[in-house]
């Protein structure tokens, strides 16, 4: 039996839903809600409404954006023979931080898991095969994370793309193998990215 009344408990339990939320901070954030005005109530949650009505996904390289083509895309100053293939959006946040890299993205939203039931058809490999055979890519750097399935996913591209003759290459390790290009650091990240060899 809960000490709460079912709408706080309630509330509670939409909290601990979001990523690292455990279930103190859940209730903290629950009690602080119910604290606020009602003004400050209806900001937040119009925020989090027109945040999903306004952002769509580029269309070009699947990248969350306010406008299709994303700013990336659209920006004539990027070489659009260059694609770099990352796993999520945050991984291009990632990318851009470093401020080393020119070319544009394709984001998979995903990276091929058999143990959890996600094939290529599961992620954005046909739209990324699309592309490169309407362009003129010269380079694809697959930017996975050093994970497993992001190596078998760096893999499988790789055999799909070299048939197109295309370079294809992998940023170096140094990111910490099980790690995530989201939380790896500029420097790391921009000589991962300089390092990156054929494969
Ligand atoms: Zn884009």
């Amino acid at each position: 039996m809960s000490i709460y009344s079912p709408s706080i408990e309630k509330l509670i339990e939409s909290f601990e839903k979001l990523p690292s939320i455990g279930h103190k901070t859940a209730t903290r954030l629950a009690f602080h809600m119910l604290d606020l005005g009602e003004q400050e109530v209806q900001e937040f949650i119009s925020s989090i409404q027109n945040a999903r009505k306004n952002l769509k996904y580029c269309s070009k390289c699947f990248n969350i954006s306010d406008t299709d083509p994303c700013t990336i895309c659209a920006n004539p100053k990027r070489d659009e023979n260059v694609i770099c293939v990352v796993e999520d959006v945050k991984d291009i946040i990632a990318m851009e931080r470093t401020h080393e890299y020119k070319g544009v993205y394709h984001v998979l939203h995903g990276s091929i898991s058999p143990m959890n039931g996600i094939g290529p058809e599961d992620i954005k490999i046909k739209e990324l095969l699309n592309r490169i055979s309407e362009s003129k890519v010269k380079e694809v750097i697959l930017a996975t994370n050093p994970r497993v399935e992001g190596e078998a996913t760096a893999i499988y591209l790789s055999k799909l793309i070299k048939p197109f003759g295309i370079k294809v290459t992998r940023i170096a390790h140094g990111i910490p193998v099980g790690g995530d290009l989201e939380y790896t650091d500029e420097i790391t990240l921009m000589k991962a990215l300089e390092g990156r060899r054929e494969i």
